[in-house]
């Protein structure tokens, strides 16, 4: 209990609003020496849950830490720093958003105060600008008061190819990536320990969510299966220890999203009937597959109509 009374008298001192003072700290697991993860639910957003569907985590270095991602709610965020704070008292000064979907970046408002650079693909503003406001008012909606706090932060450092970031005798490559499951999908690799963080490039056992490319998406998981990864840590999903071959489930069931709707397209079934002839066989293998599956067949009929 030391580091505990010692962090809230910290606080107390700093003024810092009365939110700080209620997190909770997320449970976290060490998945490798001085990588903290903490499972997100596999489920929808809800007030109960604050959002915390997302797999969010953090790398502690010599010197200093890196979150990735922050998570979906401002209450979260103050949970995973509270998290952060039981672990270690280095300054927190990198907070990755792996990508534009609520439930990785509505956390980074709880790290203001420390001052990081909030690091996000080159195309994160743009994205955030179109729907950063929908997605705040759709978190209001669908978590009530448990949204309080949560608001857009705009990234500070965009990586737009490949940058090294060192935390200390620690470094952490960050990539950004051609539209896939987005448009904004950030990895990041852990050099030390060879972890690989995926985002949302990587679901485990929840249905992937098609929304920036499948046939890019497929292409970016060719060139991600190359790296050499001792763990590949999913946006939603336990952590994998084999690879490349976590990502052969996911490869599978994009690829007969693509051969499918392009038969359909052959077909002649329109874009409305199309979800119920497509991949439908992958039902018993995905969570959520009743949420997601219609939607991604509709988005790949929308890109691949036209090829
Ligand atoms: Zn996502």
């Amino acid at each position: 209990m030391r580091w505990r009374d010692a962090s809230i008298g910290a606080v107390l001192c700093l003024g810092v609003p009365p939110l700080a003072m209620a997190a909770t700290p997320l449970t976290t697991t060490q998945i490798a020496p001085g990588i903290y993860l903490h499972a997100g639910v596999q489920a929808e957003a809800t007030a109960a849950n604050e959002d915390a569907i997302a797999n969010v985590g953090f790398i502690v270095g010599d010197a200093s830490v890196l979150v990735v991602d922050p998570g979906g709610s401002a209450r979260e965020g103050e949970d995973l720093r509270a998290a952060i704070r039981q672990v270690t008292d280095r300054p927190i000064r990198y907070v990755v958003m792996t990508h534009v979907h609520p439930d990785h970046i509505f956390g980074a408002a709880a790290f203001k105060e420390d001052g990081p650079e909030f690091i996000g693909h080159a195309k994160l503003p743009g994205s955030l600008a179109q729907r950063g406001a929908f997605y705040l008012r759709n978190l209001r909606r669908e978590l009530g008061e448990a949204a309080d706090g949560s608001e857009v932060i705009v990234p500070t450092h965009l990586v737009a190819t490949t940058e090294a970031f060192d935390l200390g005798e620690r470094i952490v490559t960050i990539r950004a990536h051609g539209p896939a499951h987005t448009d904004t999908d950030l990895s990041l690799l852990d050099e030390r320990t060879r972890t690989l963080f995926l985002g949302d490039l990587l679901f485990v056992e929840r249905i992937p969510v098609i929304d920036g490319s499948v046939v890019g998406w497929l292409h970016e998981l060719d060139s991600l299966a190359d790296f050499t990864a001792a763990r590949a840590v999913p946006g939603h999903g336990p952590v994998a220890v084999d690879w490349p071959a976590a990502l052969v489930p996911e490869r599978r069931y994009l690829q007969k999203v693509v051969d499918g709707t392009r038969l359909a397209i052959r077909q002649g079934i329109d874009i409305g009937e199309a979800p119920r002839h497509v991949a439908i066989d992958e039902q018993r293998d995905w969570l959520l597959f009743e949420a997601y599956h219609a939607r991604n067949v509709t988005a790949a009929f929308k890109e691949l109509e036209w090829e």
